[in-house]
């Protein structure tokens, strides 16, 4: 594969970050955070993971000069019409934490029997060859699981804790990261990514 070798992540979170790299390092490529080229957040105003992911892709690629990989990616639960959705990441308000988060989450289903709290996390995962790249490469995937009522584990971040896997008999925050690497929504978009990149590039 005629690989990029640096690409620029659209990305603050350092969980991401970690995941990624450990995905895409083995592939060659060296993953750098934006902020090592001084891109900010942009203001996250799509109404779809995709429309997101792509206004961060280009914000990077158009600062960095690089070719530029984003991702948007929430938690979509059932018995709540689809929230925190694209709001995951400020869900229990400004300044965002998981803690609060989490908190706002075990709220809103505090009166959800089990069996109906069903779930799944999406990830959405734009690569942009330049700030102009009119064919974005574009992968969603997700994974099912559950809403517990009590966290779980320290592994991972976000919702980590809450989310049950059933046939993991595990929360994802009890799942080894190279597990969860292998299984989640991200590491199978990206595992769709490298696919199509592949194919891209020959
Ligand atoms: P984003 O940074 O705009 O994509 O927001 C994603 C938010 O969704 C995160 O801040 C988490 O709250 C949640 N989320 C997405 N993926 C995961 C995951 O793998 N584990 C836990 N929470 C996640």
């Amino acid at each position: 594969m005629a690989a990029v070798d640096t690409l620029v992540l659209a990305s603050g979170n350092a969980g991401k970050l970690r995941e990624f790299k450990q995905l895409l390092s083995p592939l060659g490529f060296d993953v750098r955070p934006q902020a090592d080229f001084g891109v900010n957040e942009v203001e996250e105003t799509g109404l779809t993971f995709v429309e997101n992911a792509l206004l961060k892709a280009r914000e990077a690629s158009l600062i960095s000069g690089l070719p530029a990989l984003a991702d948007d990616s929430g938690l979509e639960v059932d018995a709540l019409h689809g929230a925190p959705g694209i709001y995951s990441a400020r869900y229990g308000g400004e300044p965002k934490s998981d803690e609060k988060n989490n908190q706002m989450l075990l709220e809103a289903l505090s009166g959800c029997a089990e069996g109906q709290r069903s779930g799944r996390y999406w990830c959405v995962l734009v690569y942009l060859r330049h700030p102009k790249d009119p064919v974005p490469i574009i992968v969603q995937r997700s994974w099912e699981g559950e809403i517990l009522a009590h966290p779980r584990g320290n592994e991972g971040f976000g919702y980590d804790p809450l989310f049950w896997l059933p046939d993991q008999g595990m929360s994802v925050a009890e799942l080894p990261s190279e597990s969860k690497n292998r299984l989640s929504h991200r590491g199978r978009a990206l595992q769709g990514l490298v696919e199509l990149l592949q194919v891209a590039h020959g």
